[in-house]
């Protein structure tokens, strides 16, 4: 399930998102803040910071199973829910 489908709704966000989302901008902002040490920037470091926190704690609201609401284990995107054996999708 790659490519992104253009004109979907922002609001739709679930688990999977947020999975996807928390990767990215741990990535983006790891690289962020190594740019801003080789730059001796601290404020550029200090966006590479805020986008690895923002990834993070957007999956303590959107990270969750989509049946019985129980966070995820955050560092596998499972298939089933750990919990409720629940298949996710
Ligand atoms: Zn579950």
């Amino acid at each position: 399930m790659s490519g992104r489908t253009a004109g979907k709704k922002v609001s739709d966000m679930n688990y999977k998102t947020s999975y996807y989302l928390m990767r990215v901008l741990g990535i983006v902002g790891i690289l962020v803040m190594l740019i801003g040490g080789l730059t001796n920037q601290l404020a550029v470091g200090g966006i590479g910071i805020i986008c690895v926190l923002g990834g993070t704690l957007q999956m303590n609201f959107f990270y969750h199973c989509p049946h019985c609401k129980r966070d995820l284990p955050k560092r596998t995107l499972p298939k089933t829910c750990p919990f409720c054996k629940k298949p996710l999708n």
